[in-house]
């Protein structure tokens, strides 16, 4: 059976085009499977099973900016230290962007049916925020932007003050098209660093030589031991400073991050900083319902890490004269 008409595919980037608009997403790229094909080459069969990716004809990867971010939730007590919370986690912007994504696969489902067109199975336009798959990779094969020294995805317009997400574009709402080839996979463009020219500013922020301008190595990233609560390599440890969750010195250093962002958040609201004292000494329990909702309240973050975050800025207070913690 013929059909007149435009494309499904035609309908659903129209549809995704104005739902950006309205839903605050403001930098998005649409990738068709011949974008992803040097990616999907990487990654293991069940592991494209498991995320979706098999059935799907393309999918939207998208990117929320994050800013300051709210305002402590209470007054914070003047000389008392206080454990800082980085940017991208003192709001639950990977909530906002899901909810948000979830928003713009309605729309384009809606669209579609109102073309005469079958959707496909809502469950298979799959929202992917803060997932276990390489987002990043992902974003840099759909082209939203590409990657810095830093090893974060720089966005144009955004920098690398973003979250990442993905919505999942069933085949058999997308069809057949596969009109846009992405960026090549021998493209020197999906180098680390390939457009940050004479810039090395996130190398000389980071406080524990995690970059060298060429590589970056996990293990000396504070923030990958946020959230562990393993003994600290020595060079994280005398750099962790007042940090309760996270670290923004190589993204404030980058002079592409703007701290500006379409939205108010309204998911899991923390502020920039909370009482350290107070946290060192919480139970696992007394953690898990103080951080229930936001993006420290992830399952994969250890109580125990936080408590000892804490610890490290309380200790560093005393060291700094702020008098016995
Ligand atoms: S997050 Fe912090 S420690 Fe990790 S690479 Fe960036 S500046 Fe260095
Ligand atoms: S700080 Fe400079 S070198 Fe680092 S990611 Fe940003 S532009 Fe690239």
């Amino acid at each position: 059976m013929s059909r007149s008409g435009p494309e499904p595919s035609r309908i659903i980037r129209d549809s995704i085009q104005s739902s950006a608009g309205l839903l605050g997403i403001e930098h998005y790229a649409i990738a068709t499977r011949s974008a992803l094909k040097p990616f999907l080459e990487t990654l293991p069969p069940e592991a494209q099973e498991k995320y979706g990716l098999i059935g799907s004809g393309a999918l939207v990867a998208a990117a929320l900016a994050f800013d300051e971010g709210p305002p402590p939730p209470f007054p914070l007590e003047e000389g008392q230290p206080h454990a800082a919370i980085a940017r991208f986690a003192r709001a639950n912007w990977y909530g906002e962007l899901r909810d948000r994504l979830e928003a713009m696969a309605g729309m384009a489902r809606s669209d579609l049916v109102a073309a005469g067109l079958l959707p496909g199975r809502r469950r298979s336009w799959r929202r992917l925020v803060n997932s276990g798959l390489p987002e990043r990779a992902i974003a840099l094969a759909a082209g939203l932007g590409r990657i810095g020294r830093s090893g974060l995805l720089l966005v144009p317009g955004a920098g690398p003050g973003v979250v990442l997400g993905l919505l999942m574009i069933p085949q058999a709402a997308w069809g057949e098209a596969d009109d846009s080839p992405g960026l090549p996979a021998d493209s020197p463009e999906r180098l680390p660093g390939a457009t940050c020219g004479d810039c090395r500013a996130c190398v000389e922020a980071c406080p524990t030589d995690a970059l060298d301008g060429e590589h970056f190595d996990r293990q000396r990233c504070i923030q990958n031991w946020a959230s562990r609560a393993q003994d600290l390599p020595p060079a994280v440890e005398a750099a962790w400073g007042s940090r309760l969750y996270g670290c923004d010195a190589c993204t404030e250093a980058c002079p592409l991050f703007s701290a500006h962002s379409p939205v108010a958040p309204t998911q899991g609201l923390l502020g920039p900083a909370l009482p350290a004292r107070e946290l060192s000494m919480a139970s696992d329990e007394e953690l898990r319902s103080r951080f229930k909702g936001t993006t420290i309240g992830q399952a994969w973050i250890e109580a125990e890490a936080l408590r000892r975050n804490a610890r490290l800025v309380l200790r560093g207070s005393f060291d700094a004269g702020g008098g016995i913690p």
